[in-house]
């Protein structure tokens, strides 16, 4: 009876060792938790948007804030590989394929090598893809993302990388460079050909098809003091509503193009305006991210414009003197909100560059 009792006790003791071992190893093997991976991302570009953009329309503006519903903040250093003071075209290039490139290109890098930007990558997992914005689609900023040309300036060139399949949906301005061509040649008809619904007037349609190029302008959109309306809430929630449904996973890119041309301007009226539009914007998309569950929302800027800083007002201490230091871009810092699953890799201080890493890393392109 005294022996079985002992034998029972050393028994269960290994038992218990055991299960120790057991769990210790399965955590090891485990390794570190990886971040939950979106099935959307919608990228969201103020051009030119510094902070001093954002506190001061928002001041201005008293609306519901979409900046402080964020719960992650980072900040971007925003150098081209040529200039401190990055243009656009370097500005958005660096998202799309995560090197840094001389000022004025698009989708190549220092050695204006094509690289294969997130659309690229993207494509070969099935994901739809798009861009939007107030520019022409054709513009620095959304080319970046779909085209691969050594100069900004040659837009018929960037025009017909559309013809090329690898973005979905593209709304904006733009009709010049597709119909109005030096080479005479007439875009909408060849992307007609491969399968693109392809829309070129000012009367805005709501289709329902996978591969749309829509352009609502000869150049730029209207500026929002011209009546250009919710043009940009409307266009972003038609590419969502349209990659949802023929593609399921996503990565949308929104810009707020003007934001920049109102900085150039040194024009505070014309840049919080179009600001707040787009706080507008940010605010729609994060009600149907928290609806959906599986969107990433970042929101981010290329650089910030007109170096402008918000002066004490003498005569009304209450509010501010908006005051303007260049015509140009500035170098300083930009900040990045993010939103939804994979959020937290974007908080910290980074290099531009890492914007692009960390849209890899979270949707799985490197193999992983
Ligand atoms: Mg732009
Ligand atoms: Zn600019």
């Amino acid at each position: 009876m005294h022996i079985c009792k002992v034998m029972k006790r050393k028994f269960t003791w290994k038992l218990l060792c055991l299960l120790a071992l057991t769990l210790t190893l399965n955590a090891a093997w485990a390794g570190p938790k990886k971040p939950k991976r979106p099935k959307r991302v919608i990228f969201l570009i103020g051009d030119g948007m510094g902070l001093a953009q954002i506190s001061g329309a928002m001041s201005t503006y008293k609306g519901k804030n979409a900046f402080e519903r964020f719960k992650v903040i980072g900040l971007s250093k925003t150098s081209s590989a040529d200039n401190y003071v990055t243009d656009s075209g370097a500005g958005a290039t660096v998202f799309s394929i995560g090197k840094k490139a001389k000022n004025g290109a698009i989708g190549v890098d220092s050695a204006e090598k094509s690289q294969d930007g997130l659309f690229e990558l993207l494509k070969i997992k099935g994901w739809g893809t798009g861009v939007v914005a107030t520019s022409s689609i054709t513009h620095a900023t959304p080319a970046a993302f779909y085209s691969h040309v050594k100069s900004r300036k040659s837009q018929d060139e960037i025009a017909e990388y559309l013809v090329r399949k690898t973005c979905d949906i593209a709304i904006g301005g733009g009709n010049q460079f597709f119909n109005k061509r030096k080479d005479n040649r007439n875009l909408y008809s060849e992307l007609t050909e491969f399968g693109y619904l392809t829309l070129h007037d000012t009367t805005w349609v709501e289709p329902n098809n996978h591969k749309i190029i829509y352009t609502c302008a000869e150049d730029g959109m209207p500026k929002m003091s011209e009546g250009r309306g919710d043009f940009l809430l409307k266009a972003t929630q038609l590419a969502s509503r349209n990659l949802q449904q023929h593609y399921g996973n996503y990565f949308l890119m929104v810009e707020g193009s003007q934001i920049d041309w109102g900085g150039h301007d040194n024009d505070y009226d014309y840049m919080a305006a179009e600001l707040y539009d787009f706080n507008e914007v940010i605010n729609a998309v994060l009600d149907a991210a928290i609806k959906d569950g599986n969107t990433l929302v970042v929101v981010t800027a290329d650089h910030e414009t007109g170096g402008l800083s918000l002066l004490e007002n003498k005569d009304d201490k209450s509010t501010f003197k908006p005051s303007y230091s260049s015509k140009g871009h500035s170098g300083i810092m930009v900040p990045v909100f993010a939103f939804g699953p994979g959020a937290e890799e974007f908080a910290g201080i980074y290099e531009n560059t890492a914007i692009h890493y960390k849209f890899r890393k979270l949707l799985g392109l490197d193999g992983k």
